[in-house]
């Protein structure tokens, strides 16, 4: 406590409030006096604009932005902390002031007096004045705040705020119900038989899981072994065990988790559903997925239905000669359940298949991937499409642990124009699991004394990969790379922006079912030749990734991608049919929504017994509500854009410069400063078509 009492305002670095964080001198006792006294000061502003507003640029959006992101500075330091320096003293401190943030957030985002503001300054004669970019940023303001019910009044609005904090708590119980039931079961075993075919991994696991629960003597060899339902024990279990017995037991239990008991959440769907429809008609909305889709790219539900019709009907068949396949497979090795593979064999003989097709592992391709080389590659990528350069600038910036990496991009005139940290490798301990990308700084068109400059972005590409051992440099599968340059897509979104509003700026204001498009598109070049043996050489002997790797890796891109599809396919129709035509208290239930449209959209249909959605927590209690569509309108996108460079060819360097230039100058120059549609037309000259991503997956178009 006496750390507490001697830091004050001056000296707290979270209060700095521009410029890149003081990493190393940021210690978990300054973030809740940080807060505490930002918020203060910040509330105390925000009251203070609710009175002198004005529906001007300056008199409103500057003061505001100004607002969040003094507010963004803090807190995104602390987040990004918590991501990838956590310690128990930083997460305590990070709860304790987090409602702080949430509450201020939303006085702000559902304040009466400047959403009136925000109204008069688009009725206003000099609305014509400003940029379409401003334009946006005002429009896409008010939307969100009617989103969120600011337009209501009365009895109205004390029903939608009775709404909300109701559905808030059925997502709550929803996932809740989702955990019980997983957690609730276990599957021991004690003979040896019962765990055939299991990997050492998954037999670790079990045992250890068995060590917690008691018996203290487990071993990976010997067991006991217990099996769960958590996908980390479930998946491995249904891909390998060779006991089809235990799988088809499993995968029952597995199916039906959440919806009977005192776990079951069968009402609670049919409780979120209607409330959500009262919701958008409050709203002015015909159903949910209007409400949904006013924030999206895709400008309506027909437009999202007739995507995946297409993706669908190209789907389908395939799906349906890879489980000939996969069946003609099985009777190969002699199963008897060849001719009739029950979902609880379909995982499991799909992974004998692809064993026996593609024969290798992503371990023996890591040494052909050392991280230097493929850094290399990537900014070499970079130069060739984009024409800018990276270079490291190292010691130019403060970090927060020592293998953490700054670089610098250049424009091809030399000048400098964004920045960004890479912080590569797995710390089990202080870091959180996967990747991401983060924006660190925003660019901006700063005024300060009479003179303006350009405040330049940095990003945060945060990955998690093997650190370097044993004088090895950190060597990397196949997967991490294409991880790395999914990232490395966000980032350049956010750093090769030309837009000087904060709010519009880079991945700022981008509709969500849009904003895949520039990381998935780089994607693609890590099959691409040029790219691909550019930076795939072994560390130790120089040695080319031989031929028939590369074949094995476009070969198994594409394995079973029918059926992969189709599944996705499945789950966002029914997401999108359940908010947009289904009516909760009708004669049809939601499962029963499930099953009809199963029929064309599943090659086996679900057992009579499958409550598949009382565990999709995608949609019940996590931000997808009508939008689990977003996967494949990205994915579309994304291989549509990388059509464009097919189509000019990709040996031709003058055209892939021209039409890099022309990417870079659109998706990736605009940002949330014009509609995502208009944007994709403007570097493709027309609306976005599937052809390519079928392709792609080495589905033909139906
Ligand atoms: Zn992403």
């Amino acid at each position: 406590m006496t750390t507490t009492a001697t830091i004050s305002k001056a000296n707290n670095p979270l209060l700095q409030g521009s410029g890149l964080p003081p990493f190393a001198d940021i210690k978990p006792e300054h973030v809740v006096p940080a807060i505490k006294e930002l918020i203060d000061q910040l509330d105390a502003e925000l009251t203070k604009l609710e009175t002198t507003v004005e529906p001007t640029w300056t008199g409103l959006v500057e003061p505001l932005e100004k607002i969040s992101e003094r507010l963004t500075w803090t807190w995104g330091a602390v987040s990004h902390l918590m991501g990838v320096k956590n310690s128990n003293e930083l997460r305590e401190a990070y709860e304790t002031v987090q409602p702080l943030v949430v509450q201020f957030s939303n006085k702000l985002s559902q304040s009466q007096p400047i959403y009136k503001a925000f109204k008069a300054l688009r009725n206003l004669h000099t609305w014509t004045t400003l940029e379409p970019a401003q334009q946006r940023i005002v429009d896409s303001a008010i939307r969100d705040a009617e989103l969120s019910g600011v337009g209501l009044e009365g009895e109205a609005k004390e029903r939608f705020n009775a709404i909300q904090m109701e559905l808030a708590e059925l997502s709550t119980k929803f996932s809740n119900h989702v955990l019980d039931a997983t957690k609730a079961y276990k599957l021991k075993l004690t003979n040896k038989d019962e765990v055939e075919g299991l990997p050492p991994s998954l037999l670790s696991l079990a045992a250890q899981v068995a060590r917690a629960g008691g018996d203290e003597n487990a071993t990976p060899s010997d067991g006991p072994w217990v099996i769960t339902l958590d996908f980390p024990s479930y998946g491995p279990f249904m891909q390998h065990s060779t006991r089809r017995d235990l799988r088809e037991k499993l995968y029952k239990v597995y199916i039906t988790r959440a919806a009977d008991g005192d776990l079951d959440n069968n009402p609670l769907i049919e409780r979120i559903l209607e409330l959500r429809l009262e919701l958008a008609t409050l709203l002015g909305y015909k159903n949910y997925a209007e409400v949904s889709l006013a924030s999206k790219m895709a400008p309506n539900v027909e437009a999202v239905e007739k995507l995946l019709e297409e993706l669908r009907s190209a789907s389908y068949d395939a799906a349906v000669k890879e489980l000939e396949e996969l069946k003609a497979f099985a009777a190969s090795q002699s199963a008897a359940e060849a001719n009739d593979l029950k979902h609880w064999d379909i995982t499991f003989w799909a992974e004998r298949q692809r064993e026996a097709k593609f024969n290798f592992t992503q371990e023996e391709l890591r040494p052909y991937f050392p991280l230097p080389q493929v850094l290399d590659g990537l900014f070499g990528l970079v130069k060739r499409l984009f024409g800018v350069t990276v270079t490291p600038a190292d010691g130019q910036a403060p970090i927060w642990q020592e293998d953490v990496r700054y670089f610098q991009i250049a424009d091809d005139t030399g000048a400098s124009i964004a920045y960004f940290y890479l912080d590569p490798y797995s710390r089990p301990a202080e870091k959180r699991g996967g990747a991401w990308m983060d924006t660190c700084v925003n660019r901006a068109k700063l005024f300060e004394n009479g003179t303006s400059s350009t405040r330049l972005p940095v990003a945060y590409l945060v990955c998690n990969q093997t650190p370097p051992i044993d004088g090895k440099p950190s060597l990397m599968t196949f997967n991490e790379v294409e991880t790395l340059f999914h990232e490395f897509g966000h980032g350049l979104h956010h750093m090769l922006t030309k837009v000087d509003y904060v709010s519009a700026a880079g991945i700022n204001n981008v509709e969500w079912d849009a904003v895949e498009l520039p990381s998935q598109f780089m994607e693609n070049w890590c099959y691409e030749r040029p790219t691909l043996f550019g930076m795939a050489k072994h560390y130790e002997t120089g040695e080319i990734l031989p031929e028939h790797y590369y074949q094995k890796l476009l070969a198994a891109k594409n394995y079973m991608s029918g059926s992969g599809m189709l599944r996705q396919i499945h789950f966002s129709i029914v997401d999108l049919e359940l908010h947009n035509s289904y009516r909760p208290g009708s004669s049809e239930t939601a499962s029963d929504v499930r099953k009809r449209l199963a029929e064309t959209t599943t090659v086996i249909p679900p057992l009579p017994e499958d409550a598949f959605l009382c565990a999709f927590s995608h949609i019940f209690s996590g931000g997808y509500a009508s939008g689990y569509y977003s996967y494949k309108w990205a994915e579309v996108l994304s291989a549509d854009a990388f059509a464009a460079f097919e189509e000019v060819g990709l040996d031709n360097e003058t055209a892939v410069k021209d039409t890099g230039k022309l990417y870079r100058e659109t998706v990736l120059a605009l940002g949330g400063s014009k509609h995502p549609m208009e944007v994709f037309k403007n570097f493709r000259g027309r609306e976005p078509s599937t052809e390519p991503l079928l392709r792609h997956n080495g589905l033909a178009v139906a």
